[in-house]
């Protein structure tokens, strides 16, 4: 791999006139500190959750968004451990950037995705709309040489396909039974409807507005069975709510729980649903140079 460069073209966040656009410029390769390995990305998909820290719904935000990279590794910084990171190496590069590995949620097998300490792409680190960022090498997902899927399909699975997959790993339904998936037409739903079919369960896709509804299967209003699970996934604007009735979930014994992407054993999974081709990811690729004049949705950068 040939040694980065000193500079790079990034999708940097301009805010103005109340609204937002993406800027094509040309910024400096990051310099990868002792603990961390510089990555040089290759593919990065656009999540809903990108627009929405865009648009300043969850909060601040970085000026480099993305959160759905691949790439190889171009740089190792000194203290890296190099049994876990070399250069070339392919990586993901995902929502969870880092974890304390000590809080109360870490210290829960596969709670690491709600660490309290948690460093997030786009969010509180720079993201993937760029040619390259850093990685810290104690929480990296080096994807195995066994994984034969092309980059910009192993992009979307990194966020959305995880989400949903993990999602359904949660809801404690088994092969033949029926899972409602709402929202389904959006990008994580899409994903996964697929999921849910190629895991043995009978799928009710809903979701509203015209656009949306030639691409669910049926409409439902009052769908959880006795026993069953919801499972929250969608993230609202913070000021969002929705209502419930207690009772309901009293006498029919339903669970009300989130899931939250998923961990790296959660995403290779995932990933093997991919190479067995058993998911195949809708993606819509274009150059970085692109994105600011592409509308969002089934967007994989390369
Ligand atoms: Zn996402
Ligand atoms: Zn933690």
């Amino acid at each position: 791999m040939s040694p980065p460069k000193p500079l790079q073209r990034a999708a940097v966040l301009v805010r103005e006139n109340g609204g937002y656009v993406l800027d094509i410029q040309e910024i400096a390769v990051p310099e990868p500190k002792p603990w961390e390995v510089l990555v040089s990305l290759s593919a990065s998909g656009v999540c809903g959750t990108d627009v929405s820290l865009a648009s300043g719904h969850l909060g601040p935000c970085r000026a480099i968004l993305g959160h759905e990279g691949v790439g190889r590794i171009a740089a190792v910084g000194a203290g890296v451990d190099p049994s876990t990171a070399k250069i070339g190496d392919r990586v993901g590069v995902s929502w969870v950037r880092d974890v304390c590995g000590k809080c109360s949620f870490c210290r829960v097998p596969g709670g690491e995705t709600r660490c309290v300490e948690q460093l997030n792409s786009g969010r509180r680190r720079d993201g993937t709309f760029a040619e390259y960022c850093c990685v810290p090498g104690r929480y990296l997902l080096v994807l195995p040489g066994s994984l034969d899927v092309a980059d910009e399909l192993v992009a979307p699975i990194l966020c959305g396909g995880v989400t949903a997959y993990k999602a359904l790993k949660s809801c404690d339904a088994v092969a033949g039974e029926w899972v409602a998936i709402f929202g389904a037409g959006g990008g994580v739903g899409g994903l996964g409807i697929q999921y849910a079919r190629a895991m043995g369960f009978r799928v009710i896709a809903i979701d509203v507005g015209r656009d949306r509804k030639e691409e669910c299967l049926a409409p439902a209003f009052d769908v959880v069975a006795p026993f069953g699970t919801v499972v929250c996934v969608g993230i609202l604007p913070l000021h969002q709510t929705m209502s419930l009735y207690p009772l309901k979930f009293i006498d029919m014994g339903i669970k009300l729980i989130g899931s939250l992407v998923g961990t790296w054993t959660d995403t290779l999974e995932a990933l093997g649903f991919v190479q067995r081709g058993v998911v195949k990811p809708a993606v819509w690729v274009i150059a970085l140079d692109e994105l600011p004049d592409a509308p969002v949705e089934r967007v994989c950068l390369s």
